[in-house]
Parts: structure tokens; sequence; C-alpha cells
């Protein structure tokens, strides 16, 4: 197995002063899909954006599918983010003037993707996730649990090597956490390596590896 993820004694320090990574080191194997708990504050969040090559470690190395996310510039940052990351927020991060179908094909457009091809392959990505036929909606015309499932939509259609989960089913009732959980644990028996944040004790129990944070570092790694 390659490692699509590797971060080596990763710090980092916000402008501002906070340090809210302190040597942070991980592996990542093609096709795991892994967990990361720990405490409000303890850099779980921190940690997923520079594993998504959102933001430059302070110190140390991020290295995304071999690539060192520090030395990139921002156009190869975000050429790396568009091509192999797919990202899953929280807060669902849906553009409110578009319907499910534009927010997921907007997610081709940096990819060049002819306009022909985004729209099937946005098609194809909606019914995946069971929403083909709430395509002409609005995000304000879907539940909560819709809204995820058209984010995943929208970060798998460019069938990323790495799916980026922050609290995925944060904001969800439990049948459509549970529901979002499933697609992602399928994107995973598909191929995709899955990385989550979560609060949830039972979903952090229910997956392969499990790192738990605190003050900045990685202080358990657990596989089951
Ligand atoms: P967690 O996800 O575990 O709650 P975070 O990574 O969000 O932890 O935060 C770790 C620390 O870094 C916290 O003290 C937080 O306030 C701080 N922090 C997070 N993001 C920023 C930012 N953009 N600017 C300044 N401080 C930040």
């Amino acid at each position: 197995m390659s490692a699509v993820l590797e971060l080596d004694g990763v710090s980092k320090t916000y402008p501002g002063g906070v340090t809210a990574l302190r040597g942070a080191s991980m592996r990542l194997e093609e096709g795991e899909l892994a967990a990361i708990v720990g405490p409000s504050g303890s850099g779980k969040s921190t940690m997923l954006h520079l594993m998504g090559a959102l933001d430059r470690p302070t110190t140390g190395r991020v290295l995304v599918n071999g690539h060192d996310v520090g030395s990139l510039s921002d156009r190869r940052l975000s050429a790396v983010r568009a091509w192999w990351i797919g990202f899953v927020f929280q807060q669902f991060h849906l553009s409110d003037g578009l319907t499910a179908l534009d927010n997921v094909m907007a997610a081709q457009v940096y990819r060049g993707v002819p306009a022909r091809r985004r729209r099937g392959e946005a098609e194809a990505a909606l019914e995946r996730v069971g929403l083909a036929h709430r395509a002409d909606h609005l995000p304000t015309e879907l539940s909560g649990g819709e809204k995820q499932r058209v984010a995943i939509a929208r970060a798998v259609v460019t069938r990323p090597v790495l799916v980026l989960a922050d609290e995925p089913t944060g904001n969800l009732d439990s049948g459509s956490g549970a529901r979002v959980l499933s697609l992602l644990r399928e994107l995973n028996a598909e191929g995709a390596t899955v990385v989550l944040i979560t609060h949830d004790a039972a979903i952090a129990a229910s997956v392969p590896r499990r790192l738990e944070m605190l003050d900045g570092r990685v202080r358990r790694d657990v596989t089951a």
C-alpha cells in the first residue's frame, strides 16, 4: 500500500500566535477509513485543513499523494485540492442560489470538464446519494440530511482519492446521520480513503482506525 497522506512533525501557529498543532505525525494508506477524535480545541480541524491542502504547516511536512504541501505554490495547491480531495463540512457549504445539480456541477469547473459531461457526471453523483429526484431543488428546499448528501455528491463527483469530512453528521438527526455515514463507508469500500472528524463516540468506535488528538498532537492511534 502507498501513503495517500503523511504528516511528519507538523506544527501550525496561526497569525496572532495560537499554536493549534505541536508536532503531529501520522500516515494514512490508500483505502483507509479513519476518525479523528478529541476535545474541542485539540487541533482536529486544523489537522484536517492541513491534510486537505487548505493551508500550509508552520513547520514539519504534509505530503498528499507524495506531494509536499508546504513547498507548492497557491496554484498547485488548488490543483491538489481539485484533483485529489473531496471535502464535506458540518455546515454543508452549498451555494444557496444554485440548485443541487448546479452545486455538484460547480466542483468540476476547475478541472475543465466540458459542460455536457459535467452535467452527466453530476446527475450520476446525485443518483449515487439517492437524490436524483431533488436535482432541481435549491438548498433551502432540502432537509439537512439531503443537503449533506448533495455535499457528498459534490465531494465525490471528481472521484477524489481522499475524502475529508469535518463533523459531517454534527448537524443531522440520527437517521440522516446514519445515512451520511453509510454513504461515506460505501465510498471507502469503493476505494476512496476517508477521514472524518467526529464527536460521536459510536461512530468513532465503529471505524477501523481512530486518531485521538490532545493538545495539538496525535496522542493515540488505534486500529481496531
Ligand atoms: P478542534 O477542531 O479540535 O476544536 P481547532 O483546530 O479548530 O481544534 O483549533 C485548535 C486551536 O487553534 C484553538 O485554540 C482554536 O481557537 C485555534 N484556531 C483554529 N483556527 C484558527 C484560525 N484560523 N486562527 C486562529 N486560531 C485558530
